[in-house]
């Protein structure tokens, strides 16, 4: 049966659905009709249509089958019984024996014991679950797949009547939810530090789509042709200026984007969509919707990743069959001066489709740290939060909201005394970033003369200009997986080259210490297959990935030691926990550069080899490297997750052991130790380097070199100005051998009394 044929019954029953849409009475009279259409269409005994009302019930607001009585008498709590389980997961259910489920609930009032199988579908709008749509037969039947996605289609329409807003309030004076109105504070998680104040913009409001159901198939899938080549013409034409701008490695990941927009599955979806007799519209909605759906049972963070990318993609193409992105955002009003960008989530290119001097904040519903617009937010030094639950049901449009990026907490309409100390704070805050700004070439000594070396870690070109904005004498750890995890595939020794030579020339002179890839764990490249794995933090990553697969690691090298060309280089190895494996990679460093020499390029005038040091068994093994490592350097974010056994990335652990405590400055004290004793050079570049009052513990313990993010560097070398090393050298000493759960109170204390400025 070809597409056409096999959709012809959902053709006709969208048609009169339509027919009753547009037809008179009032909203229940339609929604009536509507029941009593779907269940002839369906020869289904029962259709019934729940909608959503406040505190998250879900009420029966018409019934075709069902004892009239339980008409807005029948209410169930989301997540309550099969269709309250419908509308908590937002996915259909097909059951031939519905009330042997166990989710199965009862209700007297509704006469439903005489059905014996049940199919019900979420209405959905622009991802809210605004009810759900129900059929019930009195057999034993087995639903078909193609009848779900019939009655997927029909709901869609259906949402456009429920959510216009005439059926709930004609029964309710009520605003619609009486919650949303009181002043909420929120947990999330901080993916770029710094404070926001500003007005909520709903990142894609839902746009009324205007007609869903299609007069002319043909035009129809015309449209859609049209709208994709204009779509993939813009596309390009945002990454030839993207390209023009240099931008680096952003740009990246809008070919990426622009790969995605061709594909062929998800195109033939829609296509197939308007066969169903959907409009062009209608039909992006409708693979919009299952998009979503999808997105809700995947963990893996690179299908996530693609699938958020087609979700953004549609809304992309409903702006181009709108009649151009223009059209659409003259629409929806100016962007406020004060932008906080409120989203489930969203692409990286739709974050640089804003006016980036409006907008202050980016508050995301989901998000990590390495999804890609978390890294474009960080380079244009947006603050923002992340896993913010149900953060899109819950803001109104202009809604006044709080991003308090440093301390991960949102705060949505809040009071005005709050708003008067926040200001302040967030004036405090700008001062002193300007004052860090000013200070910036002051140099990094403490007031007994020992002079420290500051540096930045970075991961993307974009970075790079905050090596000279903020002062910092290098870049201690350059994490090369990042501009990996932004691509579509693998860089070639050539491409890589082109990546390394440029940050070596925009460091113009400065040290930069590039970290071969640390993949693996959290971070996901698209194309590198990773296992499925138990435990990935500690499992198949890092080195332990280039020891078995020697080419990628060899390729790395190649491509450093040819952008280095005459220049030094210095290059560490991550997650060494054998000394091994730190042997291993060494010696291929060694044949990579006996390789250039024999070519009789040019040869970097000094290579420096180490290690990160983030497995605690590093820690006893120091000796051993002496001679062999020209440095070490403490990566405190695995170290500490390693040495407490406690995942850096839960949220429900955040805090619960302190690096100022008892265990962990023995054990670092005891790194010094040996790192002076193999006269290695040790630093740290985790965390812990770019928070002040553990930056002076480890100065304390005796490190003179700390690699922290750019933002942190102000505040540590104005602490280290205000530090005398010898005295906080002989406090941390006596520490060693305290008890307790931590020692940053004591710290503290001494940073107060002896003047530190934390
Ligand atoms: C660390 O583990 O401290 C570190 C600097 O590396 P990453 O955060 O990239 O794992
Ligand atoms: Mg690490």
């Amino acid at each position: 049966m070809g597409v056409t044929a096999k959709w012809a019954g959902s053709r006709l029953l969208l048609r009169r659905l339509r027919d009753v849409m547009a037809g008179g009475g009032t909203p229940q009279e339609r929604l009536d009709r509507i029941a009593k259409l779907i269940a002839r269409d369906m020869v289904a005994e029962v259709c019934s249509i729940y909608v959503r009302r406040a505190g998250d019930v879900l009420e029966l607001f018409a019934t075709e089958g069902l004892k009239p009585e339980a008409v807005h008498a029948t209410r169930l709590r989301v997540g309550e019984g099969i269709v309250g389980d419908i509308a908590a997961h937002s996915r259909p259910t097909a059951l031939a024996d519905a009330q042997s489920h166990p989710n199965f609930a009862y209700r007297p009032e509704t006469g439903e014991e005489a059905y014996k199988s049940l199919m019900g579908v979420p209405i959905l709008r622009g991802g809210r679950v605004l009810g759900v749509l129900a059929v019930q037969n009195r057999t034993s039947r087995a639903y078909t797949d193609e009848e779900v996605e019939v009655m997927e289609t029909i709901a869609m329409v259906v949402a456009e009547l429920v959510a216009s807003g005439e059926v709930v309030q004609r029964r309710e004076q009520a605003p619609a939810d009486g919650i949303a109105m009181t002043p909420l504070r929120l947990d999330a998680v901080k993916l770029n530090a710094g404070l926001a104040m500003g007005r909520a913009v709903l990142h894609r409001p839902y746009v009324p789509v205007g007609r869903l159901i299609a007069e002319d198939e043909a035009q129809e899938q015309e449209r859609l042709a049209e709208a994709l080549s204009a779509m993939h013409r813009s596309l390009d034409d945002m990454v030839d200026q993207a390209d023009v701008d240099g931008a680096g490695d952003h740009v990246d990941i809008l070919k990426t984007y622009r790969m995605i927009a061709q594909d062929r599955g998800w195109i033939r979806r829609i296509g197939e969509a308007i066969s169903t007799g959907l409009t062009a519209e209608g039909a992006v909605v409708r693979v919009q919707d299952e998009t979503r759906a999808r997105m809700k049972d995947v963990e893996d963070s690179y299908l996530r990743e693609r699938l958020l990318d087609l979700e953004d993609l549609a809304y992309r193409l409903l702006q181009h069959l709108a009649g151009g992105p223009e059209q659409m955002a003259a629409a929806q009003g100016d962007l406020p001066e004060d932008a906080i960008l409120v989203a489930r989530n969203m692409g990286p290119a739709e974050l640089l489709d804003y006016d980036r001097a409006r907008l202050r904040g980016l508050v995301l519903e989901e998000g990590s740290a390495t999804s890609h617009v978390a890294i474009v937010a960080r380079a244009l030094e947006i603050p923002v939060l992340g896993r913010v639950k149900n953060i899109v049901d819950r803001v109104e449009a202009f809604d006044r909201i709080i991003v308090d990026a440093n301390n991960g907490v949102c705060f949505v309409r809040p009071g005005e005394d709050f708003r008067a100390a926040f200001e302040t704070s967030m004036r405090t805050f700008q001062e002193k970033r300007e004052a860090y700004r000013r200070e910036r070439d002051l140099p990094s000594v403490s007031r007994d003369g020992v002079a420290l070396e500051l540096m930045m870690n970075a991961g993307l070109l974009i970075d790079m200009p905050h090596l000279h904005e903020s002062g910092a004498c290098g870049i201690g750890l350059y994490r090369t997986e990042v501009p990996f995890m932004v691509r579509s595939d693998f860089p070639d020794v050539d491409t890589q080259t082109d990546l390394y030579a440029r940050i070596l020339d925009q460091a113009d002179g400065k040290e930069v210490v590039f970290r071969t890839l640390d993949i693996g764990g959290d971070k996901v490249l698209p194309y590198f297959q990773s296992s499925d794995e138990e435990n990935p933090a500690m499992g198949w990553r890092a080195i332990r990935i280039a020891m078995d697969r020697p080419g990628l690691l060899r390729t790395q090298l190649r491509a450093m030691l040819r952008a280095a060309g005459e220049r030094p280089i210095s290059i560490m190895f991550p997650m060494v926990a054998d000394l091994t494996e730190f042997e291993y990679a060494r010696r291929l460093l060694m044949k990579e550069l006996r390789r250039a020499e024999e070519r009789g390029g040019p040869a970097p005038g000094r290579v420096k080899v180490g290690a990160m040091l983030e497995v605690p068994s590093l820690a006893f093994q120091i000796r051993a490297m002496a001679g062999r490592a020209d440095f070490l350097s403490v990566g405190s974010n695995d170290l500490m997750q390693f040495l407490f056994a406690s995942d850096r990335g839960n949220p429900r652990l955040d805090g619960r052991y302190d690096p100022l405590s008892p265990p962990a400055l023995a054990f670092l004290a005891h790194v010094v130790r040996e790192a002076d004793a193999a006269r290695i050079p040790l630093s740290v570049c985790g965390e812990m380097a770019g928070d002040p009052i553990q930056a002076m513990a480890l100065i304390g313990l005796g490190l003179r070199r700390l690699s922290m993010a750019p933002a942190a560097i102000g505040p540590v070398r104005t602490m280290v100005r205000s530090l005398h090393v010898a005295a906080t050298g002989a406090f941390t000493e006596s520490l060693l051998d305290a008890r307790g759960h931590s020692l940053r109170a004591r710290l503290a204390g001494f940073a107060r009394d002896h003047g530190v400025v934390l």
